[in-house]
C-alpha cells in the first residue's frame, strides 16, 4: 500500500479519476516533453462517455495551456486494463516524439503502462486488514501508531493540512445558495439544511440534518468544482469530513484525536485501494460510497473508543450494505445521485458504528472479505452501471420527457 499522502489529496472537483488523475500524469508528462509543440489526448472507456461531464477535457486543456491540445473521445475502443485510459502523445513539427498510455486508477492515483519510476511506490508491507490488526496487536499499536510508524516524520502535520482543508470546505459549502454549473440547474441545498427551522424538530432529526448539511456543503462545492480532499474519490468526497465535523462539534473533540481518526479512516480505504479498487468506473458506487462509508464508520468507532475489532466490524458493515450499488450520474455530472448519496452514506456511517459498538465481536464476515466481495461484485456489473451513464438513472432520466424536466421545457 502507498502512503497516505498519496491516498488523501487536496484538489479540485469534481471527480479524482476523470479530473485529478488525469491533470497529474498530463503535467507531468508536458514536463517531462517541454520541447513539444501539439499535445494529442485520446481518451476512451469511462473517460470518454463522461469526461464533458467530469471536465476532463476542460482540466487537460487548463493545463496545457499554452500548447497545441487536440481532445478526441474514443467510446467504442474497450481497454481491458482499466476503464479510465488514455493515450497522451507529444508531437513536434507533427512527428510524435512520445507516448505514454495512463490508467486513471481512482482517487487521483494514475499509472502508466511500462513506465515503474513514475508510479508512487508502496510503503506498507502488510497487504491486507487481518494482517494490519496482527501487526498492531503484536506491537501494542493501535491504527494511528501504524501509520506514524510507518510513514515519514511529517504525517500528521500532513493529516492536520487535510482536517484543515475538509473543515474549510465544510464552512464555505454552508454558505453557498444558488444553482449548481450544468444543465440540470440543481439547486444548492447545503445552507437550506443546515439553516431550517423545523417545528419540534426532535434531537435524531436534528442531528441527521445537521450531519446531512455537512455532506451536501463538501459535495456541492465538489460538482462545483471546487476544492475537496479525496476520502477516498471526490465524488464521494462528502462523507468523511461530514462525519468528523459532526463527531467534532457534538463531542467537543480536539483537532489531534480528529487526526489520528483521519489516520484510521485512511487505513482503511488504503485497503480497498490495493486489494480491490475505489474506481467507480471499475466497481461501480459501492467502490466509491462503499468505501468512504467504511472509512467514516471506522473513524467515527475509533473517536467513541472502540478497538481495532470493534473499528473492523464498524467498516466492514459500512462496505456490506453497499454491496452492488451503481454508479449512474445523470449527464455524466457528479451531481445527481451522488450529492444525496454522501448525506445517506454519512448516516449509514454513523449507523453501522453504532450498531458495531453494540454487537458481540463474532461477526462471521471479516472486512477483507467484504473487500474481496465488493472487488468481485463491481467486475460483475454490467459497464453501463460503471460510470458511464449509459444506465440506471442517467439512461432513464436522460432519454424518457416523462421523467425529464429538461426535455418537458
Ligand atoms: S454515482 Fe457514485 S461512483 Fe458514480 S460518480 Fe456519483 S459518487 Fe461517484
Amino acid at each position: 500500500m502507498q502512503s497516505l499522502k498519496e491516498f488523501y489529496k487536496i484538489g479540485n472537483g469534481p471527480s479524482s479519476s476523470h479530473t485529478m488523475g488525469p491533470k497529474r500524469a498530463v503535467e507531468i508528462f508536458k514536463n517531462k516533453h517541454k520541447d513539444a509543440d501539439k499535445f494529442k489526448i485520446i481518451l476512451y472507456g469511462s473517460l470518454a462517455l463522461t469526461g464533458k461531464g467530469h471536465l476532463t477535457d476542460y482540466i487537460i486543456k487548463q493545463t496545457l495551456e499554452g500548447y497545441e491540445t487536440e481532445i478526441e473521445f474514443d467510446t467504442k475502443y474497450k481497454c481491458e486494463v482499466h476503464p479510465n485510459t488514455f493515450d497522451i502523445f507529444a508531437l513536434k513539427n507533427n512527428e510524435e516524439i512520445a507516448k505514454w498510455r495512463v490508467y486513471s486508477i481512482g482517487g487521483g492515483t494514475f499509472k502508466v503502462e511500462g513506465k515503474k519510476d513514475v508510479t508512487i511506490p508502496d510503503i506498507y508491507h502488510e497487504e491486507s486488514f487481518d494482517e494490519i490488526v496482527k501487526y498492531c496487536e503484536e506491537h501494542e499499536y493501535d491504527l494511528y501508531d501504524y501509520v506514524c510508524n510507518v510513514e515519514e516524520d511529517d504525517i500528521t502535520e500532513y493529516l492536520k493540512e487535510i482536517w484543515n482543508s475538509m473543515e474549510k470546505t465544510i464552512e464555505k459549502g454552508l454558505l453557498n445558495k444558488g444553482t449548481i454549473h450544468g444543465k440540470l440547474n440543481l439547486e444548492k441545498r447545503a445552507k437550506e439544511l443546515y439553516e431550517a427551522k423545523i417545528e419540534n424538530e426532535d434531537e435524531s432529526l436534528k442531528q441527521n440534518r445537521l450531519l446531512s448539511a455537512y455532506a451536501y456543503a463538501t459535495s456541492e462545492e465538489n460538482a462545483s468544482g471546487g476544492i475537496i480532499v479525496t476520502a477516498p474519490t471526490c465524488g464521494a468526497a462528502g462523507v468523511l469530513p461530514a462525519v468528523l465535523y459532526y463527531m467534532k462539534n457534538k463531542y467537543n473533540i480536539s483537532d489531534e484525536k480528529i487526526v489520528k481518526a483521519l489516520a484510521v479512516a485512511g487505513v482503511i480505504g488504503n485497503v480497498v485501494k490495493q486489494n480491490a479498487s475505489i474506481s467507480g468506473a471499475e466497481c461501480g458506487c459501492q467502490a466509491e460510497i462503499g468505501t468512504a462509508c467504511s472509512m467514516s464508520a471506522g473513524a467515527y468507532t475509533y473517536l467513541l473508543g472502540g478497538d481495532l475489532k470493534k473499528i473492523e466490524n464498524s467498516a466492514e458493515i459500512g462496505m456490506e450494505h453497499h454491496l452492488g450499488l451503481t454508479c449512474d450520474p445523470i449527464y455524466g455530472y457528479v451531481q445527481i445521485p451522488c450529492i444525496e448519496r454522501n448525506a445517506i452514506a454519512a448516516m449509514r456511517a454513523v449507523e453501522a458504528s453504532n450498531l458495531a459498538m453494540l454487537l458481540k465481536n463474532d461477526r462471521k464476515i471479516s472486512f477483507d472479505l467484504v473487500v474481496d466481495t465488493m472487488y468481485e461484485t463491481g467486475k460483475d456489473l454490467q459497464s453501463h452501471y460503471r460510470e458511464t451513464s449509459e444506465g440506471g438513472l442517467a439512461k432513464k432520466y436522460c432519454r424518457n420527457k416523462f421523467y425529464n424536466k429538461e426535455m418537458q421545457e
